[in-house]
């Protein structure tokens, strides 16, 4: 690095727009349809096939597709939903939405995705449904937690925000389960839409409920002004789809330059003394590639490390902190440091890197080499 010239800034995420991109959003504009449209059924359909589930429903939001999907599986006021505490804090929060309450179970050290064991062990006679979350694009223990949803009759939703590309070692990519799977296309997802988000249903009368709340309650062949049951304003916009479907064209090329980034990083990171890479795959389940999280060493400055990092123009974030030490959560369900204690030792070590699907080989060097220089 030369010292007489600032080097670009490299910040957390990119998306990756281009001129299908815009193709597709002027086809869209110039058909004067701009919701409830045919693009909207034609991201929810090649999504569905690329998923390999075919009951689709595209959403506003992550946050509104866990809400419809919670709601669907018939969460009622006083429900007990397990789920983890190393989340983004809309997967919890949307059981909060309906009057019923999160109770989490720590994580696995390595996968930090929620514990089996620990989420059998706070299984009550009121717990209704488990709601996991795809930390980080790698795949939760879904067969030991649909074993549990079976000993003791719950639903599953999956946060599948995080983990468009991820795949099960039994073969379904994430999401295909057959349970209501919600994933999310903020702009530092893999697929970026502004906003959105698409939840995958079991069937086709589960997509038809989702359709319905999504859009005010609307029954298929109602009038505008006729509802047949409570429902929300949670539709995606034609425009943000044709983004969606853009992006769907080149999502496995970007999938895999995620995964060739990570390669890079992982190269690098191992070689810097206490500072952990993300876990490996194993026993054959596949991480889809969201963002490069690292853990630094017990009793490291990570604000220090994040300044350090700043002043040589490279973003980093302290991500992500535990839910349930959020002040809200702390005051309205009494949680205290301590109560998970894996999930907040992780959360107090981890920084996340610049990662996006078009960040250089120099580029993941440089922010290793100063990441090394930060912790000495
Ligand atoms: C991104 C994300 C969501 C959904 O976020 P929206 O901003 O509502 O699309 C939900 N859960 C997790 C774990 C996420 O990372």
């Amino acid at each position: 690095m030369s010292d007489t010239q600032t080097p670009i800034r490299l910040g957390m995420a990119k998306p990756v727009i281009g001129e299908r991109e815009e193709e597709l959003v002027r086809e869209v504009l110039r058909s004067g349809v701009l919701s409830l449209g045919p693009m909207l059924d034609r991201f929810e359909r090649e999504f569905g096939e690329w998923l390999g589930a075919p009951h689709c429903s595209a959403v506003s939001s992550g946050t509104a597709g866990l809400h419809l999907a919670v709601r669907a599986c018939g969460i009622k006021p006083g429900d007990e939903v397990l789920t983890s505490p190393l989340s983004f804090v809309a997967s919890s929060n949307v059981i909060v939405y309906e009057g019923a309450t999160p109770v989490f179970a720590d994580i696995d050290r390595e996968t930090l995705n929620i514990d089996p064991q620990e989420a059998a062990a706070v299984v009550s006679d009121r717990t209704a449904g488990l709601l996991p979350v795809h930390i980080f694009g790698y795949p939760a223990a879904m067969n030991d937690l649909e074993a549990l949803a079976r000993d003791h009759d719950l639903w599953i939703v999956e946060d599948a925000c995080e983990a468009i590309g991820g795949a099960h070692a039994d073969g379904p990519r994430i999401g295909a389960r057959g349970h209501f799977a919600v994933f999310g296309f903020y702009p530092n997802k893999q697929i970026a839409t502004g906003e959105g988000g698409m939840v995958a249903c079991p069937d086709a009368e589960a997509k038809a409920l989702i359709d319905s709340e999504r859009n005010q309650g609307r029954a298929p062949n109602m009038g505008w002004l006729d509802h047949e049951r409570l429902g929300f304003n949670y539709r995606l916009t034609d425009v943000a789809a044709a983004l969606g479907v853009a992006q769907l064209e080149r999502l496995d090329e970007m999938l895999a330059q995620r995964a060739r980034a990570a390669a890079w990083y992982d190269e690098r990171i191992t070689a810097i003394d206490g500072v952990s890479p993300p876990c490996p795959d194993r026993d054959g389940d596949r991480r889809g590639w969201f963002v490069y999280v690292v853990q630094l060493p017990a009793g490291a400055d990570r604000d220090g490390v994040i300044a350090r990092l700043d002043a040589e123009g490279i973003a980093s974030k302290p991500y992500m902190p535990v839910i349930h030490l959020q002040p809200y959560y702390r005051e309205r369900f009494g949680y205290a440091p301590g109560d998970f204690p894996i999930a907040e030792d992780i959360a107090e070590r981890s920084l996340a890197l610049p990662f996006y699907p078009q960040i250089e080989e120099a580029d993941v060097e440089r922010v290793a080499v100063s990441l090394a220089r930060s912790l000495a």
